[in-house]
């Protein structure tokens, strides 16, 4: 059973869906990705999410309805995950530089 979210969760996955689809760039909802090793417990992390569009979320060629094509097409979930932390971690640097030079001014 998944926990209901707590606030920076609920925060982290608003961000993750403002990325938009890791696939197609259209507006996105989150993924929860299966636990990924082993890990704290058994429950899933709200951390653990990618963001995917209606289509490539649960449509006809989707991560839930063919998982393994769709892995073979697009990369695993845990290599999707990295790719939405990478983009996370961009978004939050051009962040602190636009603060940066938006004090500088
Ligand atoms: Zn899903
Ligand atoms: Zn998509």
């Amino acid at each position: 059973m998944k926990k209901a979210p707590t606030k920076a969760e609920r925060e982290h996955m608003s961000k993750v869906a403002s990325l938009g689809c890791l696939v197609c760039q259209r507006p996105a909802n989150v993924h929860h990705i299966r636990p990924i090793g082993l890990g704290i417990g058994n429950r899933s992390s709200h951390y653990e999410t990618i963001p995917l569009c209606h289509d490539h979320h649960q449509g006809k060629f989707s991560i839930h309805n063919c998982k393994k094509e769709f892995e073979a097409m697009y990369g695993t979930e845990k290599q999707l995950l990295q790719k939405t932390l990478q983009e996370l971690i961009r978004l939050e640097e051009s962040m602190n530089l636009f603060n940066f030079y938006a004090r500088e001014k």
